[in-house]
């Protein structure tokens, strides 16, 4: 019997979710429920369809031209793939001997021995930061986020690459004493390379209407480009690179 999974949907020429062109695989389920998900059909860990791991490697090595052209590779994204963390392993492991770049992308809630099964064969850790503070990210996600900021330490400890990734919401996420604490916080991990700061859009909310859930932040617009270019600004000046 061969590794199975619960997969959402994948891309095979991604361009979003790490370096170069990528083949993203976004997997089912997801312990988070962040007010301006894009992709509430992930949430469900009894969604999405099954996949074979081995069936699912074949097809991303059939694009290894494309991806060794642009300096990209594989991201397993979701969703939370650390839900599945058998199947994500099995998968990075198949690439990495294949000599394909693994790339997880990660809201870093899980147990840490998921972290442990399927670091050993990614490249590049994608981590998403959606607050600092426990209570606003209890707000924002109805979670805690001290397992986060553990296992993100953890992830820095080992000297993995790190790209981090925050959503700039206007009204949570996008003022000074926020952006400061958060540049100071990132200047601490050893194995930061970059930070994606994502401006905030409503682009999911007719799943949230497919789904029959309301839609949190209905009155909420999008950051302006100036906001998000001060936001990047406070962080460069820090000495971080921002994209
Ligand atoms: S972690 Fe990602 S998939 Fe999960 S709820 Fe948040 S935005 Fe959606």
């Amino acid at each position: 019997m061969g590794q199975k999974g619960r997969v959402h949907s994948v891309e095979s020429m991604g361009t979003l979710d790490g370096p170069g062109i990528r083949f993203v695989i976004f997997l089912q389920g997801c312990p988070l429920r962040c007010v301006y998900c894009h992709n509430p059909d992930t949430w469900s860990v009894s969604g999405g369809r099954i996949e074979d791991a081995d069936f699912l490697v074949e097809r991303i090595i059939s694009f290894k031209p494309y991806m060794d052209a642009s300096g990209g590779g594989v991201t397993l994204s979701g969703g939370e793939p650390t839900l599945q963390p058998d199947f994500a392993a099995h998968i990075m492991k198949k690439c990495k001997d294949a000599g394909i770049n693994t790339a997880l992308d990660t809201g870093g809630y899980c147990k840490r021995n998921a972290f442990e099964k399927i670091l050993p064969y990614t490249d590049l850790v994608l981590f998403d930061i959606k607050h600092l503070d426990p209570k606003v990210h209890m707000e924002l996600t109805g979670k805690d986020n001290r397992l986060i900021l553990e296992n993100l330490k953890f992830i820095d400890s080992l000297g993995k690459k790190i790209w981090i990734r925050h959503v700039l919401l206007p009204g949570f996420t996008d003022d000074v004493t926020h952006l400061k604490k958060l540049g100071e916080f990132l200047k601490s991990l050893n194995s930061l390379e970059l930070v994606e700061l994502l401006p905030y859009h409503k682009l999911g909310i007719h799943k949230w209407e497919a789904l029959g859930l309301k839609y949190p932040l209905k009155d909420v617009k999008p950051p302006s480009r100036e906001i998000l270019e001060r936001a990047r600004a406070i962080l460069r000046e820090m000495g971080l690179n921002v994209i």
